[in-house]
């Protein structure tokens, strides 16, 4: 394959799997998923991905993108990788509280430049992921039920679409792409740059308090009952968690089973406090860390894994959390089950995500997130995805569908549709059609080609 013509166009590297620097380039945070694609393009401006794009269209060749590998559900398997990590810029402007980011930027960087303006941003539970990835898949915030998803405040995509043209979409101008760009994953394009809200917020009241894992029935108890209290300023998830024997994980949860409470309050110490009671009440804490904090530190609420590691996830919706969906998640990740999954949370979601304009975000009308999620290492490794599959069949009588940066692994077409609400998946496919006709972004979360009868 000869790459000249294209090396000559692109201001980034364009790398062979024999060449210095591909491995790096291709690696993914969830090392599970190694790329083996014919071409990585590490894109430093827009039209080297729009060359990207033409030359893959030219050869007839499948193009994927990546930004961090977070959401590296599937191998990139030949074709071309745009990489987007050198599209790393960040223009905060203060007045207007809004931030203009690279494809590649992620929400460490954003929150951390924001943070020097006493600004936050609407970032998930770990500030590792890129923004963009995460806000083309609606993007589920700390404080989503406060401020809704982090797609409801984008303000502006740049794109490059599949058919190789490129765009500059407002929000709200009324257009197909702007539809399918809030919501619809890397459906239609490939997006080179982002504006969007930031949000007033300095700090907190949040954290996370660890129980033993055998007071898992009485906690989810609980906490169904708690997060009907909450107003919309106080995120809460639980998680079923399994750590395993490492030496850097603190000495009370290493190799233990435990229960991680996960709250965030906008508000002030006070009534936080008094919110949290009814769940601090249950029983005397392993660890107790909720507090005021700096919202740019919010990777102390979920303490996710902060390295490359090799792990499948599966998520579910579910509309509700009575007595019989907590019994059989008890039943499938429980203190009587030798559970290998890592970590299965259930996460509050509704208020301000509950609403919203016209977009391709799914769950909306969800109640909760379950999302499983469990390391593929020896011993447990082949017992993880088989776990994975049986805690979101499961979950069946209450499943409301997934949401896409939450699915996990895409099946067949019947399991990708699951990912956003029918009418939702229909006129998706629609707009991939119009936008990426020859299917070439067809890696990962990609809605199935429309038949042309
Ligand atoms: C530990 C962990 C915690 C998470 N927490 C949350 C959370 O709280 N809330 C939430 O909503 N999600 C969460 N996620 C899911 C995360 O948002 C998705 O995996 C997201 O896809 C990550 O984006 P990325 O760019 O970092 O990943 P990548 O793997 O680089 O990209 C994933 C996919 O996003 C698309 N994509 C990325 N960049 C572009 C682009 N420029 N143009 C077009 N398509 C693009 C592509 O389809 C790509 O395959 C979490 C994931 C992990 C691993």
């Amino acid at each position: 394959m000869d790459i000249s013509a294209l090396a000559e166009q692109v201001e980034g590297p364009v790398l062979r799997p024999d060449d210095e620097g591909y491995a790096d380039e291709v690696a993914a945070f969830n090392a599970a998923r190694r790329h083996t694609p014919d071409v990585v393009v590490a894109a430093r401006s827009a039209d080297d991905v729009a060359a990207a794009v033409h030359w893959a269209a030219a050869h007839d060749l499948p193009i994927g993108v990546q930004a961090t590998g977070h959401g590296a559900v599937v191998p990139i398997a030949g074709g071309v990788l745009v990489s987007t990590r050198g599209l790393d810029e960040i223009t905060i402007d203060p007045e207007r509280r809004t931030a203009r980011i690279g494809a590649g930027v992620k929400w460490r960087a954003l929150l951390d430049a924001a943070a020097g303006h006493g600004l936050g941003g609407l970032c998930g539970s770990t500030s590792d992921v890129g923004v963009v990835g995460y806000t083309l898949g609606g993007g589920l915030p700390v404080l989503g039920r406060r401020f809704g998803f982090s797609s409801d405040h984008v303000r502006s995509f740049d794109v490059v679409t599949g058919d190789g043209e490129r765009h500059h979409v407002e929000t709200g101008d009324g257009s197909e792409l702007d539809w399918a760009l809030r919501g619809g994953k890397g459906n239609v394009g490939i997006v080179t740059s982002m504006e969007l809200d930031l949000i007033d917020v300095q700090d907190i009241y949040g954290g996370g308090i660890f129980w033993p894992g055998a007071l898992a029935p009485t906690l989810l108890t609980v906490f169904a009952e708690w997060v009907e209290t909450l107003p919309e300023e106080f995120s809460a998830s639980i998680g079923l968690l399994r750590l395993p024997p490492l030496p850097d994980i603190p000495e009370p949860l290493r190799g233990r089973f435990t229960v991680h409470l996960r709250v965030a309050y906008l508000g002030d110490d006070a009534e936080g406090e008094r919110l949290l009671a009814p769940m601090r009440d249950v029983a005397p804490p392993l660890i107790d860390m909720v507090g005021r904090m700096p919202y740019s530190e919010l990777d102390r609420i979920h303490m996710d894994p902060e390295h490359p590691m090799p792990f499948e996830e599966g998520g579910v919706l579910l509309r509700e959390l009575g007595p019989q969906t907590i019994e059989t998640i008890l039943a499938q990740a429980g203190p009587d089950t030798e559970s290998p999954l890592l970590l299965v949370e259930v996460r509050l979601l509704g208020g301000a995500l509950a609403r919203g304009g016209s977009d391709a975000v799914g769950g909306r009308d969800a109640a909760y997130s379950l999302f499983a999620v469990g390391v593929l290492m020896p011993p447990i490794a082949e017992a993880v995805p088989p776990a994975i599959q049986q805690i979101v069949a499961a979950m069946a009588p209450w499943s409301a569908g997934t949401m896409v940066n939450f699915h996990g692994v895409p099946g067949d077409d019947a399991d990708r549709a699951r990912a956003w609400p029918v009418p939702t998946y229909e006129r998706l496919q629609r707009a991939k059609a119009s936008y990426d006709p020859a299917n070439l972004l067809r890696f990962g979360h990609a809605v199935s080609v429309l038949d042309p009868a």
